[in-house]
Formats: C-alpha cells, structure tokens, sequence
C-alpha cells in the first residue's frame, strides 16, 4: 500500500479555522482558544494535566538517604538500573513528544503534546535528584551511561526508539499510527516491572522518597497513554482507510514483542533475587498490561487469559488519586484543585 503523506501543521494559517478542521492534514489557524476546540475532551484533559504539576523538589530524600546504604545488593543494584532505564525512555519520549505535536494540525491537541513534553522533563530531572541524593556523582553519571553499555536494555530500547524514528525519518499516516502503538508500549508497559518493584520496596517501607515520585511519575504516564489512545483513534475515525487488519495484527504481534522483551527485563533486574516479589506473578503482571493496553488500542489482546492484574497489593499504589492514598508522603499540594473532571475512571 501506498503510504499517505502526513503535513506539518504551519506558524500561521490565515484561512483556516481556529477549530481546526482534522487532527492530522486538516485546516486550523493555529490559534487556541480552549472555547472554540474540535475534540471536547481536549479541555478535561488540559485540566487534569494542570492538576498533576509537581516538582522532584517537592520530594524529601532524607529517609531515603538513610535507608539506601542498608538495602541489600540486589536491591541496590535493580534499583539502580531500573532508574537508568526511566532516565533513557523519559529523555527520548520528551523529544518524541515535540515532533508528533509538529504533525498535529489542531491547536489544543498540539498543546496537550507540548505539556505533555514538559513533563516527561521532569520526569527526567527526577532521576538526577534522586541519585543525586543517594550516590556519588561518578555513579550517577555510570548509571546515566546504562542505555549504552547494557546489552538487555539496548535490545529493549532499540525496539521502541526504531519505531520513533521510522516516523521521524519518514513521516507518513502510517508510520506515525505505528509510533503511537510503540509510544503505548513505551508510557504503558515499557514502566511497569520498573513500578512494580518500587512499589514493593514501598510496601515494606523502604524508599519511600523514591516511590512517592514514581507514583507521580505513573500517575503522569496514564494520562499520557490516555491521550495518545485518543489521538490513535481519532486518526482512524478521520481516515478510515487507515484502519486495516494488518494494523491490527501489527498492534498484536508488538505487544506480544514488547510483553516478552520487558519480561526478559524483569528477569535479569527481579529475577527471584528480590526477596518477597515473585518473578511469576511480575511476568503475569506484564502480560496483563500488554493486555490492557492492545485492547485500549481497539485491537486483539495478545495472551490468552490474563484479565485481571495478578499483583493485587499493587492497586493501592497505582491508585492515581494521592489524596485517597496512605502510603506516599503527603506534600503540600493544596493548589491541585479536586474536581469532577478529575475522576480518572475514562482510564
Ligand atoms: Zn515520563
Ligand atoms: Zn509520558
């Protein structure tokens, strides 16, 4: 099949609409005005960004520092390498993020990918305020050199980083449906075994410093898996010719790819050298997401089975609403306005 062009959107469009006209290779000034917007969950959607807006800063270390010496070397090392994976995803995500939003010819949407962009920034910063907190500058900067001389992780990130730069490389609809699919694989599941053990260091009350900051950080990574579903499927709702079975099939086969690469992951950081997380139930765990996350994207789910998340004490940390949760520290955060629109059941 032929590829179809996908057009960067312009500065300026004096003919075009401010409510632009399509959200790829549509007409729009390029103006924003929030009341005068296609797609109308763009607005809920700016606004629980907004409300998630937080600072590494805000994060005291001092519990942590204490406690990092006294974890056991397995523990040390998983940990180490886990935030030397998130350092590498969250820095290539951020650039990611920029040129999608190029290809958006829909003001509001283009901004969402913008903040979204600005928080995976942060993200990133939070890995250098965290090791700096815990290690001297000569390991940070080791750790910061993993993506480049781990040979797991290479063969992990290449599978994503391929795929974002298909798209870079050759700009097409398609290509970029396709770096949709490995950006869900990315922010959906490329995290989770990462979360899983901070998780698990959280609940025997350990790190908790560090944990608080995933939790933002995941809590984060839903919305945005949350809205580059939504951008798939508006893509395809508008160029129907797009939505073919071998698309599909491409969804299945690369969460099947991904299941089994953040697996071997886990095996190599978890294995069964974590004392009371079981490799198991992190592998089934991973194949829940990947199921989770094909059938978001509208497509078939790649394992059998597989429906419910296997690790049931991880749903009070994955619980996105900080105010319910007692396990994190509590910041002062008074300036996140709690309101209707800040639900998180559409995720
Ligand atoms: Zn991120
Ligand atoms: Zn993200």
């Amino acid at each position: 099949m032929e590829q179809s062009n996908v057009m960067k959107r312009q500065i300026m469009n004096k003919k075009g609409p401010n409510r632009s006209t399509g959200i790829i290779n549509g007409e729009c000034s390029n103006i924003l005005n929030w009341d005068d917007v296609r797609f109308p969950w763009a607005y809920p959607k700016y606004k629980k960004m907004l409300a998630n807006f937080w600072t590494p800063f805000e994060i005291n270390m001092s519990q942590d520092m204490k406690q990092f010496p006294e974890l056991s070397k397995e523990e040390r090392d998983a940990f180490l390498k886990i935030i030397g994976l998130l350092a590498l995803l969250d820095s290539i995500q951020t650039d990611y993020a920029g040129k999608v939003s190029e290809y958006i010819t829909d003001s509001s949407l283009s901004a969402l990918m913008i903040i979204l962009a600005q928080q995976e920034v942060i993200h990133n910063h939070s890995y250098s305020y965290v090791l700096s907190s815990l290690v001297p500058k000569g390991m940070q900067d080791q750790v910061f050199e993993f993506w480049r001389t781990e040979p797991i992780l290479i063969k992990r990130n290449d599978f994503v980083t391929n795929g974002y730069k298909h798209f870079a490389e050759t700009p097409s609809i398609e290509n970029l449906l396709k770096s949709i699919v490995y950006d869900v694989v990315l922010e959906g599941l490329f995290f989770y075994s990462g979360f899983a053990f901070f998780y698990h260091l959280a609940r025997n009350q350990k790190m908790v410093g560090t944990s608080t900051m995933i939790n933002y950080i995941n809590r984060d990574e839903q919305l945005h898996v949350d809205l580059f579903v939504k951008i798939f499927k508006e893509i395809l709702t508008e160029n129907p010719d797009q939505d073919t079975q071998s698309l599909r099939n491409f969804v299945f086969e690369t969460f099947k790819t991904a299941a089994d690469l953040e697996i071997e992951w886990a095996r190599y950081i978890i294995g069964n050298r974590i004392e009371g997380i079981s490799i198991k139930e992190v592998e089934d765990y991973i194949k829940f997401y990947a199921n989770v996350r094909a059938n978001q994207l509208g497509c078939e789910r790649p394992f059998e089975g597989y429906r419910t998340n296997p690790l049931r004490w991880i749903k009070a940390y994955e619980e996105t609403d900080l105010g319910k949760s007692d396990f994190f520290e509590q910041k002062s955060r008074q300036y996140v306005k709690v309101n209707s629109d800040n639900g998180f059941d559409e995720l």
